[in-house]
């Protein structure tokens, strides 16, 4: 590794930080002058017309976040499929539910809220999304799941089109977790219009950002409308507080509204930003036995929010995962995702390891994981003879996320790729 005469940056180039133009400032202060201090205003009612009309959805409801957002989408599509649980039960308890391996938690982490049991969907080389071939094992294995949740890796769509259809012809929902694919397109459609139901997020390190804040995509207006009253503590419609069902506190407020909606203009600016980087990163890695996160370049157009590279299998250097620490042997020629990070860490960058898988974590250990020949818990006769293999661990052994700031400089860029080459001499 060793950076030997590279400085550290001053200031620390990030993975993904906010970045700020001016008329969020604008629309917060009208909310300040307006007196809309509160979950209802102005911002709010915009930045859900505007979600609606950039995704391709009829509706927009502005939450908390966007694992609020999930959890509604949850709720919504198991009392679809299941009807209205008794008060003190989950909407999917006790049901199976599809949901991508290889992503951050909250994907889930609402199937869980609501007492479902998820089951991994192990991840294509392809497109390191949901792999649609094991989606299509998990329906032979388990044909009465109803529901799937779905995530866009980085704002890399796979062929989000294909799993919607596999669904369909199973008869399951789709739960869309678009959260780092906003603006992002397959076959020329938004990512978040896939989805029976669709979550976005403007968490402050995603594309554009409220600080916080998400929305829920729907084309239902009663669901849009369901989903608004769950968000607002249930209150019947009555002269006074009347409730009927569990109610929850999830609306976005009008401050945060005014910063997503001053950021809404910025979006394409931010996606060509973030293109500029991968491509440089492409560039600049050329001759390094890496490849850069993949995508179908015919159907795909990502929102490229993380770059991200994976090192050949020939070039790893020995690595060692514990569950709370790493170790690795270095050796000329070859390097790791821990060496990355280590000497990225050591110029004051920002780097971070893929998405653990879900299958690994130790809280999932029970849950089952389903690859191309089936049950990879149980391993399969293909997985032991090497045929199939867990690709969600393999890619997060061998892949890491780069910095991939909008207001990183060239040069800074170049020091980056400069260090990296380091770790393979
Ligand atoms: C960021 C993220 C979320 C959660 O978004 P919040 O707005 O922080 O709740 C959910 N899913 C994925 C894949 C994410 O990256």
């Amino acid at each position: 590794m060793y950076n030997g005469s590279i400085k550290p940056f001053e200031k620390k180039v990030w993975l993904s930080s906010p970045t700020m133009h001016g008329p969020e400032m604008e629309y917060i202060k009208e909310a300040y002058e307006t007196n809309w201090m509160s979950t209802v205003g102005a911002n709010i009612n915009e930045v859900e017309s505007i979600a609606a009309e950039k995704a391709g959805v009829k509706y927009a409801v502005a939450l908390s976040c966007c694992t609020a957002a999930l959890h509604l989408c949850v709720k919504l599509a198991g009392e679809k499929l299941y009807g209205k649980p008794p008060i003190s039960h989950g909407a999917v308890e006790g049901k199976r539910v599809f949901c991508s391996d290889m992503t951050f938690d909250a994907t889930l982490n609402p199937v869980v809220y609501e007492g479902g049991i998820p089951i991994f969907i192990d991840t294509e080389y392809d497109s390191w999304n949901m792999d649609p071939k094991a989606l299509e094992k998990a329906f032979e294995i388990y044909p009465d799941v109803k529901l799937v949740v779905c995530a866009e890796l980085y704002g890399f769509s796979g062929d989000i089109k294909q799993i919607k259809e596999i669904c369909e012809r199973h008869g399951a929902l789709l739960i869309e977790d678009a959260a780092e694919a906003m603006g992002a397109t397959w076959e020329g459609q938004q990512c978040g219009s896939f989805g029976d139901y669709a979550a976005i997020s403007y968490n402050g390190n995603k594309i554009i950002t409220g600080s916080s804040g998400g929305c829920l995509l729907t084309n239902s207006l009663e669901d849009a409308n369901q989903a608004r009253k769950w968000a607002t503590q249930s209150r019947e419609d009555a002269p006074w507080y009347q409730h009927e069902e569990v109610g929850y506190n999830y609306r976005m407020s009008n401050v945060i509204a005014g910063v997503v909606r001053g950021q809404y203009p910025y979006l394409e600016e931010h996606i060509a930003q973030k293109k500029a980087i991968y491509e440089r990163y492409r560039e600049g890695l050329k001759g390094l036995p890496v490849k850069m996160n993949p995508f179908d370049e015919t159907k795909c157009k990502p929102n490229y929010w993380l770059s991200a590279l994976i090192i050949d299998e020939e070039a790893m250097c020995k690595q060692v995962r514990g569950e709370q620490d790493v170790a690795y042997i270095p050796e000329p020629g070859k390097s790791c995702p821990s060496e990355i990070l280590e000497a990225l860490a050591g110029i004051n960058a920002e780097g971070r390891p893929i998405w653990k898988p879900m299958h690994l974590q130790p809280m999932y250990r029970m849950n089952p994981f389903i690859g191309r020949t089936g049950n990879l818990r149980a391993k399969t006769n293909a997985y032991i003879s090497g045929k199939t293999r867990d690709v969600g661990m393999d890619i997060f052994s061998r892949g890491v996320c780069l910095p991939s700031d909008n207001k990183m400089t060239e040069e800074e860029q170049n020091i980056v790729i400069e260090v990296i080459k380091n770790c393979f001499r």
